[in-house]
C-alpha cells in the first residue's frame, strides 16, 4: 500500500511550485496524499487527491499523526506551533519542511542531495527523520559552485545577493506587480507622448513611490517596485541580517563542516539585497581560493559538478542573454557565469550565480527527499 503523505502549505508560493513538480515527476503515483489547510479545513482537496478528498485541519495533531511522512511549506510559525506537539505524542514519521525553524537543530539535516547526499545517507542510516530544506539563496549558490567547496578549495567567500520578491511568498509577488502597475499608471499618458520630458516622468514616479500607502507596501514595508531593499529578514542587532547569517551557518552545515562536525567552518559573509525581480535569487561571489588554480580547471569543475549547472561563458552577449532571472525562471538550471580571476590576485575568483529559488532553493530538495524516503 502507498504511504500516507501529509501535504501542508501546498497552495502557497513554495507549495504551488512543489505541487507542479510532483505532478511533473509523477510523485503522486507513488503516494496516498492527504492535503491539509490552516484556513479551509473541510474544503475540497486539490485534484491530485486520491481517496482522501477533504482538506484536513493542519492544526489537528490527530490528523497529522496519521501520516507516515509530512511535507510542509506552511512557514516557520506553523512549524514552531505544531511540530513539538506532534513529536510529543510519540509520532516518529518523517518531517520534511521548507521553513527555517528547525534547520539548525542537531537532529535536523539540511537537504540538498546533489551537494550533500553522504550527509543525508548517513543520517538516514542512523534513523534520522527531520529533513529541512535549506535557505533558498544558500541552496542555489551551492548547486552552482559547490564543486569548489567539495574540492576543499575555498578559503573564504563573500557574496552580494540580488533576491527576488517571491522569496517573501505569494503576497509579496502580488505587491511588487501592483506597485509596478501603479507607477506605470501614474505616468502612462506622459509615456505615450514621445515628446514628454523625462524629468517630469522621473519626478512623478518618485513622488508616487514616496506616497504609496501602508496597504500598498504592507508586505515589504517600503516600496520595492523601481527600488531595492538592502535588508532581508530579521535584524540580528550586530549589523547583520538573519539572511546574511544563514549564508555562513547553513552552507557549513549542509557541507557537514564546522565545530558541530569536528572541523573548522569556512568563513562566509554576505550582503543580502531584495530587488524587483519576480523569481530567482542571483548572487555575485568573491571567492578566495586556498591556492592558485587555472581558470579553465575551475570552469571544468563547476561544469561537471551536477546535471543542472548551466555554465555561461563570461562574455557580454552570453551574460545578458543567459545569466538573468528572465532566462532562468521556471527552469531547473543553475546558471553560473562571469567566472574570472579578479584584480585582487590569482587566488581571488569572481562569479555570478542564478537559480530559481522556488525550485532548487525550496521545492525540489523536498520532493527529492520524499523520493529518497520512498526508495529507502
Ligand atoms: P506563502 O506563499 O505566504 O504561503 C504560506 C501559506 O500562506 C499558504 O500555505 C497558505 O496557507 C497561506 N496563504 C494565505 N494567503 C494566500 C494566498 N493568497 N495565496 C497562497 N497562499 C496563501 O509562503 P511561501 O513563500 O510559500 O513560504 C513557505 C515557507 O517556505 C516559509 O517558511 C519560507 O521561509 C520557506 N521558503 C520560502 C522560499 C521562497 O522563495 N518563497 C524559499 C525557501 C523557503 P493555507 O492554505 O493553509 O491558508
Amino acid at each position: 500500500m502507498s504511504k500516507l503523505v501529509g501535504l501542508v502549505g501546498w497552495r502557497g508560493m513554495v507549495g504551488s511550485v512543489l505541487m507542479d513538480r510532483m505532478v511533473e515527476e509523477k510523485d503522486f503515483d507513488l503516494i496516498e496524499p492527504l492535503f491539509f489547510s490552516t484556513s479551509n479545513a473541510g474544503g475540497k482537496a486539490p485534484s491530485m487527491a486520491k481517496n482522501e478528498t477533504t482538506l484536513q485541519d493542519a492544526n489537528s495533531i490527530d490528523a497529522l499523526k496519521r501520516c507516515e511522512i509530512i511535507i510542509t511549506c506552511q512557514g516557520g510559525d506553523y512549524t514552531n506551533a505544531v511540530y513539538p506537539k506532534l513529536r510529543a505524542t510519540g509520532w516518529n514519521g518523517h518531517w520534511i519542511d521548507a521553513a527555517s525553524a528547525l534547520r539548525m537543530e542537531k537532529d535536523a539535516v539540511i537537504i540538498l542531495d546533489p551537494v550533500n547526499m553522504p550527509v543525508i545517507k548517513n543520517a538516514l542510516a542512523k534513523g534520522g527523520n527531520n529533513w529541512i530544506g535549506g535557505n533558498c539563496t544558500v541552496s542555489c549558490m551551492l548547486m552552482g559552485v559547490g564543486a569548489l567547496y567539495k574540492a576543499g578549495l575555498v578559503e573564504w567567500m563573500s557574496t552580494q545577493t540580488y533576491q527576488a520578491a517571491s522569496g517573501g511568498g505569494a503576497q509579496h509577488m502580488r505587491e511588487l506587480l501592483t506597485q509596478y502597475g501603479t507607477l506605470n499608471a501614474e505616468v502612462r499618458s506622459l509615456l505615450d507622448d514621445p515628446k514628454s520630458a523625462i524629468l517630469e516622468i522621473d519626478r512623478k514616479v518618485i513622488a508616487k513611490q514616496r506616497s504609496l500607502s501602508g496597504a500598498e507596501t504592507a508586505n515589504f514595508g517600503v516600496p520595492l517596485g523601481g527600488s531595492l531593499i538592502p535588508w532581508i529578514d530579521a535584524d540580528r542587532g550586530d549589523g547583520t541580517s538573519l539572511e546574511e547569517w544563514k549564508g555562513g551557518a547553513e552552507t557549513n552545515k549542509i557541507l557537514g563542516r564546522g565545530p558541530g562536525f569536528g572541523s573548522a567552518a569556512t568563513p562566509i559573509d554576505s550582503l543580502c539585497v531584495r530587488v524587483g525581480a519576480m523569481r530567482c535569487h542571483s548572487q555575485a561571489l568573491t571567492i578566495k581560493l586556498k591556492k592558485d588554480v587555472p581558470l579553465a580547471d575551475l570552469e571544468a569543475m563547476i561544469r561537471n559538478d551536477n546535471a543542472w549547472v548551466r555554465y555561461v561563458p563570461n562574455t557580454k552577449a552570453d551574460s545578458i542573454q543567459g545569466l538573468t532571472p528572465v532566462a532562468v525562471t521556471g527552469t531547473m538550471d543553475i546558471a553560473v557565469g562571469r567566472l574570472r580571476k579578479m584584480a585582487l590576485g590569482p587566488q581571488y575568483v569572481g562569479a555570478f550565480t542564478i537559480g530559481d529559488q522556488l525550485l532548487w532553493g525550496a521545492a525540489e530538495p523536498l520532493r527529492r527527499m520524499l523520493r529518497l524516503l520512498l526508495e529507502a
